[in-house]
């Protein structure tokens, strides 16, 4: 026995029936027409409910979803007409579909769909349509589809500064650090980019801010004072670790500098297991390193004191981690390494904001771990031009 399911709920577009479906086989193409269902409807008016002569029919094609590789055009005749009582112009068309639509919200939910994982200039391998019009698409159904940024009870914040694409193009970027949601992403990496920010949340949005956390330069600290007072920041301890690795760097070279022809190729090769953590080491790495610390004081003094400064976010108690840092502080000046003493006076002067991390514990890690997805981003679907849809797509991801 044989049966032949209906196309119908296919294209089951309420107050619409199918009439007829062309194939062309040769083309790969499908029309189908679909006609009012004039049981069911008759036109009213949106305002007065009276019904509505007709005016002006028009036949409409849109595109659909594909059938497998075949691509399929939905016909109707559209219809406009004048309320006679009113005078509203009401237009009839299939659910959904705004009066210039070239294609169905099932078929750019599609496409924004396979924009999220593959490229945007792949989808036209898999639809009918250009590489403008899927971002188009994508961009259209994101605005659409999701929910605006929860701004209400924020207990943290994360803010950062991202470089994208070549040259110094930066943009800011501002987390809610307990769900990782983006909220916010601005040109540029001004004080005046996160004021744009600030200045938007009500009163009652900016009081439940307990902490920010933020780079230790940089101008964001300034708007973080102006508009949220109440709120502590916290100095992010992947910033701070990177500032340390580049005083390391600074040491290293130095050290390049004046030593012996013969060895300068050995320093040289460090830069990457002086930066590592030493448990991400491989034994072979972590040899070639020790080698180098062994015939380096400085340059050991450094490594040691990295090691020693990253306990200082295992600390519970702010008194702790006080006199930790003090401790730090001493040792690193006792060197008597210059780059060291000029680092460990930075850190007398940002205690604070260190301090406090004791309280919040936020860092920037799922900001960081964003660098990656923005890249992705970038390359996959906008570049950077169209900073509105940038957002969206960041905005997807961190709503995972
Ligand atoms: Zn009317």
């Amino acid at each position: 026995m044989c049966s032949t399911p209906s196309l119908r709920p296919m294209f089951s577009f309420s107050g619409w029936v199918i009439d007829n479906i062309d194939i062309d086989w040769g083309s790969s193409t499908a029309v189908v027409d679909l006609r009012r269902d004039g049981r069911i409807q008759q036109i009213k008016c949106s305002r007065c409910l009276h019904t509505v002569g007709k005016m002006r029919e028009k036949v409409r094609t849109v595109q659909d979803l594909p059938f497998g590789t075949i691509d399929v055009r939905i016909r109707f005749t559209a219809y406009q007409g004048r309320c006679s009582k009113c005078g509203q112009i009401k237009t009839l068309t299939l659910p959904g579909l705004t009066p210039k639509a070239q294609a169905t919200d099932r078929l750019k939910q599609h496409v924004s769909h396979l924009c999220r994982y593959m490229p945007s200039d792949k989808v036209p391998e898999f639809i009918a349509t250009s590489h403008d019009t899927a971002r188009r698409w994508d961009k259209e159904m994101l605005l659409k589809t999701l929910p605006a940024p929860n701004l209400d009870d924020i207990r943290a914040l994360l803010i950062d500064e991202k470089s994208i694409g070549k040259g110094h193009h930066y943009l800011t970027v501002v987390l809610n650090a307990d769900t990782g949601e983006t909220l916010f992403l601005g040109e540029g990496k001004r004080k005046a980019t996160l004021d744009m920010f600030l200045a938007s949340l009500s009163l009652k949005q900016r009081a439940s801010i307990e902490c920010v956390g933020i780079d230790r330069g940089g101008s964001y600290k300034a708007s973080v004072k102006e508009y949220l007072p109440d709120a502590d920041i916290v100095f992010d301890k992947f910033h701070i670790i990177a500032n340390y690795n580049e005083v390391i760097d600074k040491i290293r070279r130095r050290e390049w500098r004046q030593a012996e022809v013969d060895d300068k190729p050995f320093i040289k090769g460090q830069r990457f297991n002086l930066f590592r953590n030493p448990e991400n080491l491989t034994p072979k790495r972590e040899t070639s390193l020790n080698e180098l610390l062994s015939m380096n004081e400085d340059l050991n003094q450094a490594y040691i004191l990295k090691d020693m400064l990253r306990q200082l976010w295992t600390y519970t108690y702010k008194a702790c981690a006080s006199k930790f840092l003090d401790k730090w502080i001493e040792l690193a000046k006792d060197t008597g390494i210059d780059e060291l003493k000029r680092f460990a006076k930075g850190l007398n002067r940002a205690k604070e904001g260190l301090l406090s991390y004791c309280h919040h514990r936020i860092t920037s890690a799922k900001i960081e771990a964003f660098n990656g997805v923005i890249k992705r981003i970038v390359y996959k679907a906008c570049g950077y031009n169209d900073l509105e849809y940038l957002y969206l797509k960041i905005r997807q991801e961190s709503l995972k």
